[in-house]
């Protein structure tokens, strides 16, 4: 069961989220100041912190920043005013992950805790999956985003080695497109299944030696792709 921690002063929002994130079974946390929630934050251990701004006693900008310098890394999603675009900007600069604005819809913010989660949940299978990815003459550090050929570097996005990453983790096995836009991009920009083709196309070329008749990252027509473990 994941731990939802919600800090949130509007008593009757702070209610409402906490009852429908019951019903769907999540374990909740709440705080209705800054200060509480940042204590909760360190000490209840939540896998997920959906975070007002205006709060009293310490703002949310202040409770993300702090927990972030202190190393905390979980998932929060910040819940901003419509219309508040220098708010949200500046919350994701302090290391919030998502943001929903108000008024928002329940099923859009379940969808987004849904996302957060499994997000989180994908990069820690990740770091137990381990690190390094070798084949052929390619060499991949996934810690620190570093790909070699030949001993020479390549320049990869962050987003391609997310997805090498995936695919790479989950050998043998047939991973649809949608599946790949779900665990990678989460909801963020709305990408489409031609965003993942275009990933893909871009590894092949940096990382296969025959781009065109790919032997790693490979084609299952009318699916998606598959991680291959076999050599060329
Ligand atoms: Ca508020």
């Amino acid at each position: 069961m994941s731990r939802v921690l919600i800090i949130e002063d509007e008593p009757a929002i702070l209610r409402g989220l906490a009852d429908i994130l019951r019903f769907e079974s999540y374990d909740v946390l709440t705080a209705g100041d800054g200060e509480t929630g940042l204590e909760l934050l360190r000490k209840g251990e939540p896998d997920l912190v959906i975070l007002d701004l205006m709060l009293p006693k310490m703002s949310g900008y202040e409770v993300c920043r702090r927990a972030r310098s202190s190393g905390l890394l979980t998932p929060i999603l910040m819940l901003t005013a419509r219309g508040e675009e220098m708010d949200r900007v500046a919350g994701l600069d302090l290391g919030a992950d998502d943001y929903v604005s108000k008024p928002f819809s329940l099923p859009e913010l379940l969808a987004r805790v849904r996302a957060l989660l499994r997000r989180s949940q994908v990069a820690a299978e990740g770091k137990s999956a381990g690190e390094l990815l070798a084949f052929d003459d390619v060499e991949i550090d996934f810690a620190k985003y570093e790909a070699r050929r030949a001993g020479a570097k390549v320049e990869m996005t962050r987003k391609e080695f997310e997805v090498l990453r995936y695919l790479s983790g989950h050998p043998e096995r047939v991973i649809t497109r949608e599946e790949l836009l779900e665990r990678i991009w989460g909801l963020e920009n709305y990408p489409t299944t031609r965003t993942v083709d275009n990933h893909i196309l871009s590894l092949r070329t940096k990382l296969e030696r025959d781009p065109r008749h790919p032997r790693h990252i490979v084609t299952v027509h009318g699916v998606g792709y598959k991680w291959s473990l076999e050599e060329g």
